[in-house]
């Protein structure tokens, strides 16, 4: 008789395209020997795969025991490591216990983390750290742009003390936000500071998503005081300094500072081939010279955008059982960038500029020589000439505009105060990164 874990991908292969079955979920192997009544784990034979199963399928598998056994378990997807592959070919990989809630990625460590000197200073510091936890730098504060390794740095960090048989926590403001919500309204609040003050590492990602809600930050602050007392390690990542960080008590900006507090830069180029050719290492992925120099030009400064390329050029190659040669993934690519090009309008910045800076849409394109709503529609234009195809004429169109020129003296405008002000520019670069967030969910 088949397994509960087959059958749920049997049932699964009803409700999916044929493409995603054969391609992704037929290559998952259910790992009977680890896996529980609440819990399901499944071998990926690589990175790629699992990742992808993860974002698209992994709350449909979840749902699916659910309604074969009346139990949801948590799905892990684990990866079969090059190592633990080619000496045990079977080998599944050990999720200890104790580390399942923290959801650590195992193939983010040291080891896979390619050091340049965009990124030099945070990586020795999460190395230092990770050698003697809670007695160099706590908290350790890491912050930069989306996609520049933050997350795995601090994921490194917990996969070696995790290793350790460390207790270690990972978790976003969200979840934590959530935790101390159910446990406020069960009234079993002791098991919430049960588990957050007596963990060995806290990993919090993105704690920018703080700002401005009082109450957990209230209980943040306790958790933070409870753990440093204790030489408990705290690791934090956020997308600015602590100084940036708007509405979030001094008390907590000030605390992030104690420690150390490490950003990381856009990768240099040379950075950039060396993460590509690491990722391909990972996901066993084989492309030449010339591809991966291509590859590196046409990502900008977000390194997540690696693992969906690999997959694609990867999955099209197979699909069509060719190499991937330099003019292969250029045409592949090619529809790539155009699709994601084509997915920001200007309609769509003129959305997430007007949220942001509190300003309408319909003032945004005004004649209004309100400060705030000049600053909003320059910010709007010089986001809609940097990440749409749109002409400058057809700006000043939109934008209600005398003509060409003044588009144009808008760019040199903003582009001069990105140079002189520092808040400015990154103020500026976040509103970018939204924008392409939104259209790459
Ligand atoms: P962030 O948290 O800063 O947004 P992530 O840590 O999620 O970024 O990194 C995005 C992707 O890029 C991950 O797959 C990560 O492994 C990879 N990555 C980023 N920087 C590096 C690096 N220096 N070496 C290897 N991989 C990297
Ligand atoms: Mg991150």
């Amino acid at each position: 008789m088949n397994s509960i874990g087959k059958q749920v991908l049997n049932a699964l292969k009803n409700e999916i395209s044929e493409l995603d079955y054969s391609r992704y979920i037929k290559q998952l192997q259910f790992n009977e020997e680890q896996s529980k009544s609440n819990l399901a784990v499944y071998n990926a034979p690589n990175a790629l795969i699992a990742n992808w199963i993860r974002t698209k399928y992994a709350d449909k598998i979840a749902h699916l025991f659910e309604v074969n056994t009346n139990i949801k378990p948590t799905v892990i997807i684990s990866v079969l490591t090059a190592s633990t592959a080619s000496s045990t070919p079977n080998a599944p990989v050990v999720v200890p216990e104790r580390t399942i809630t923290s959801l650590l990625n195992p193939s983010y460590t040291f080891q896979n983390f390619v050091v340049g000197g965009s990124n030099n200073f945070a990586y020795i510091a999460a190395k230092n750290v990770s050698e003697k936890p809670g007695m160099v730098y706590n908290p350790l504060f890491i912050y930069g742009g989306v996609g520049l390794g933050k997350t795995h740095l601090m994921h490194a960090v917990g996969n070696v003390m995790a290793a350790q048989g460390k207790t270690v926590i990972y978790t976003s403001v969200e979840q934590f936000l959530n935790d101390f919500s159910r446990h406020l309204s069960n009234r079993t609040m002791d098991r919430f500071k049960d588990k957050y003050r007596k963990c060995d590492l806290l990993l919090i990602d993105d704690i920018q998503f703080l700002s401005g809600k009082n109450q957990i930050q209230e209980e943040f602050f306790h958790t933070f005081e409870a753990l440093r007392n204790e030489n408990k390690q705290i690791i934090i990542t956020s997308d600015k300094k602590p100084k940036q960080i708007g509405g979030l008590e001094e008390r907590l900006k000030s605390r992030f500072e104690w420690g150390l507090v490490a950003d990381i830069q856009p990768p240099e180029l040379e950075t950039k081939i060396e993460i590509i050719k690491k990722k391909c290492e990972i996901n066993r992925v084989k492309l030449d010279r010339e591809v991966i120099n291509y590859v590196a030009t046409i990502i900008e400064n977000n390194t997540r955008e690696i693992e969906g390329i690999l997959s694609k050029l990867n999955a099209y190659s197979q699909l069509m059982g060719v190499d991937i040669t330099i003019e292969f993934a250029r045409n592949v690519l090619k529809e790539q960038m155009a699709e994601k090009r084509s997915n920001i309008t200007i309609d769509l910045i003129m959305d997430t500029v007007a949220k942001e800076l509190n300003v309408k849409t319909s003032e945004i394109r005004s004649k209004s020589r309100n400060s705030n709503i000049v600053y909003a529609r320059r910010i709007a234009i010089y986001l809609s000439r940097s990440l749409t195809p749109n002409s400058m004429p057809q700006l000043a169109q939109y934008f209600g505009m005398k003509d060409h020129t003044a588009v144009s003296h808008t760019m040199k405008k903003i582009q001069e105060l990105m140079k002189n002000d520092e808040d400015f520019k990154i103020k500026v670069e976040e509103l970018s990164n939204k924008v392409s967030m939104v259209t790459s969910q």
